[in-house]
């Protein structure tokens, strides 16, 4: 039967295909006792798991037998030597007859208690096989709660993927040539999954409610990135409207592609440096296919987020240098790693903090991890010898940091100039204005920066305590509101009295009907994700600046969001009808 869901569009674009439908990462599992006859039953089924984990890990690995490098067959003997381990089996068969609980609670509790036990050891390395125990324990409550793995890695056909949730590093694993389309249960506008699945071009929508669990694997399923719509198991009437809404993205994308060519220029001539943001160095290239101007946000975190192990200072030197390559003499911003929040290390994705959004996160996090945060100033500096880099702090919240950051840099330039090793002496470094106090201490802060770059996905859920990711209170997040505004026009005043330049990389200058507003504040530089790019510039090209600053003028006089909203709305609809 047709199930039809309203969410969040985080990614544009319709996709048609059959679901994929992904088990929750994290069970959690409830503690039920048993009948004392039941505890044979119960060990019957514990020694069951085992055999079937067992089992599906060797086939696995003999599959990629082949293919996969030592690395990942390392860690599926890893796995299969804690299965094959009598104590642990042992230890479990004991807690279902010794307590009475079924064979998956007790699964659950004697893996965490391992995990945890390995999560506080000092070591990295060995703290890290936690990651190891959290897997065994997925493959063993696979079959206790009669879920079929679903494995994204092998897919041979396109798939939609339907899912409770999504870690960035899982989305940022998609292959875009089989994922044609996301739908998720949470998540909001600019969490970095939605992100992610944006800057990849994998139509995408949010905040579903149960959407994962009224699709059955195998069912066709729709999803409509730009309404913000799924659709399961559609009609013949639907299917055909949608075949149709297709024809027409591909048109308009069609129609898009004469502009790539031209500058990002408003038709009274100001040229606007119109950059893309990419989360991997292969993205750069995609950024210059739909003629951006240049990297604006490197976000460097994914290259520690989709590995083991921690980047070696050359894992992060070819990245970058690869990404100059691309745009040898054209702006690159590398931004250091923002990890923390929803941007786990493997190390720490197990050590979760109470509020990880107010907590250890991005400069904190560097200032904290000298040795880490070192070893990638110096890769960056390096590739900035072979190109125009500008390195770039995120998350400032005081003058300290800024001037503590640059400090550690300067060590870092003594280091190279001892080795005689070669980078750009003059490298600009800039920070991102994504929190309330950054804003409010611009003017300061611009002594110490060479660049501002606003951070708006941040600088909104800051300013207005709204959780990005948080489908409950999504309504309540947008980057319009007049309190983020007053902010924005701070930050660019305050650029401008310093003369140094000031950018806009949040998700907010993806938005084509936020264009116009940011153009009218006196912003000249947009960085955002890639398959945007055309559509953005369609609309640089069809305004002038005069026309901005009147809708800037506008609505900075207005005291509702609502009204913004519809106010932008029309005034975009009115310069790219096709687009809306
Ligand atoms: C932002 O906060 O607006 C930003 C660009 O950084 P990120 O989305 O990576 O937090
Ligand atoms: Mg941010």
């Amino acid at each position: 039967m047709m199930v039809i869901r309203k969410g969040i569009a985080v990614s544009p674009g319709i996709s048609i295909a059959e679901a994929l439908v992904i088990d929750c990462e994290d069970y959690r599992i409830p503690c039920r006792t048993i009948e004392p006859g039941q505890r044979i039953v119960e060990v019957q089924r514990v020694r069951s798991a085992f055999k079937d984990a067992v089992r599906e890990l060797t086939e696995l690995a003999a599959a990629q037998d082949q293919a996969s490098t030592g690395k990942v067959q390392d860690i599926f003997a890893v796995h299969l030597r804690f299965l094959r381990d009598r104590s642990l089996r042992k230890e479990i068969s004991d807690m279902v007859r010794s307590q009475s609980v079924t064979a998956e609670y007790a699964v659950y509790t004697v893996l965490r208690r391992i995990a945890a036990h390995f999560t506080h050891v000092k070591d990295a390395y060995i703290s890290e096989r936690a990651a190891d125990i959290y897997d065994v324990e997925r493959r063993l409550l696979r079959p206790l709660l009669g879920r079929r793995r679903e494995d994204v890695d092998h897919l041979t056909k396109e798939a939609v993927i339907v899912a409770r949730e999504l870690s960035p590093t899982q989305t940022a694993s998609f292959k875009k040539q089989f994922v044609n389309g996301i739908a998720t249960d949470v998540g909001g506008r600019t969490s970095h999954s939605a992100i992610v699945a944006r800057s990849l071009g994998i139509p995408a929508v949010v905040a579903l409610e149960d959407f994962s669990e009224q699709v059955r694997p195998g069912d066709t399923v729709i999803v409509d990135g730009s309404r913000g719509i799924v659709i399961a198991d559609p009609d013949p009437t639907t299917m055909t409207e949608y075949r149709r809404y297709l024809q027409e993205f591909y048109a308009l994308e069609q129609r898009l592609d004469a502009v790539k060519a031209e500058p990002a220029m408003t038709r009274d001539g100001t040229r606007i440096d119109l950059l893309g943001n990419i989360e991997f160095p292969e993205e750069a290239e995609d950024v210059l296919d739909k003629g951006g101007d240049g990297i604006g946000l490197y976000r460097t975190e994914f290259l520690y987020l989709s590995h083991e192990t921690d980047p070696t200072e050359d894992d992060h030197y070819n990245a970058y240098a690869k990404t100059i390559q691309v745009f040898p003499s054209r702006p690159v911003v590398i931004r250091t790693f923002d990890l923390g929040a929803d941007k786990y290390t493997q190390r720490k994705r197990f050590m979760p903090e109470r509020n990880p959004f107010l907590g250890l996160r991005s400069i904190r996090y560097c200032l904290q991890n000298l040795p880490m945060f070192k070893t990638q100033l110096r890769a960056i500096l390096r590739a900035s010898a072979t190109g125009k880099v500008k390195v770039m702090f995120p998350l400032i919240t005081n003058l300290q940091e800024v001037r503590q950051a640059k400090l550690i840099m300067r060590d870092v330039m003594e280091d190279l100039d001892e080795d005689g090793i070669a980078y750009d002496k003059d490298v600009q470094v800039g920070i991102m204005v994504e929190t309330p106090a950054a804003a409010l201490t611009a003017a300061s802060l611009a002594r110490e920066a060479d660049f501002f770059s606003i951070g708006t996905n941040d600088l909104t859920q800051y300013t207005l305590a709204v959780d990005r990711g948080n489908e409950l209170v999504s309504t309540l997040y947008s980057a319009v509101e007049p309190a983020v505004l007053r902010l924005i026009r701070t930050i660019v005043q305050d650029a401008y009295k310093a003369r140094i330049e000031v950018s806009v990389c949040g998700e907010m200058a993806s938005e084509p009907e936020y264009v116009m507003l940011l153009l009218g504040l006196g912003i000249k530089t947009l960085s955002v994700t890639p398959p945007m790019i055309p559509e953005i510039k369609q609309i640089i090209r069809s305004v002038t600046l005069e026309q901005c600053h009147l809708v800037a003028r506008k609505v900075i006089a207005m005291n509702s969001e609502r009204h913004i909203s519809s106010f932008l709305r029309s005034k975009a609809r009115e310069i790219l009808p096709e687009a809306f």
